[in-house]
């Protein structure tokens, strides 16, 4: 058994990587709070230009915010 190991790190990087991708939070950038925030609320939208993006609300202010790609 002392492949098995090999394959493991072989094939794990990339199964880790969108794992931790799907479960992150979607983030903004708030312009009154002047930082990146969690989205609230978060709603997968498609711009005019097909291109997916997020919206929702900062939960430190109630600001909408905005933010390209998937949730
Ligand atoms: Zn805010």
């Amino acid at each position: 058994m002392a492949s098995s190991p090999f394959y493991v790190s072989v094939l794990y990087p990339n199964r880790a990587q969108s794992r931790s991708v799907e479960n992150e939070m979607p983030t903004a950038y708030c312009v009154k709070c002047k930082t990146s925030i969690e989205i609230k609320d978060p709603q997968n939208v498609t711009l005019k230009n097909g291109k997916p993006a997020v919206k929702g609300v900062c939960p430190n202010c109630g600001t909408s915010v905005f933010r390209i790609g998937k949730a």
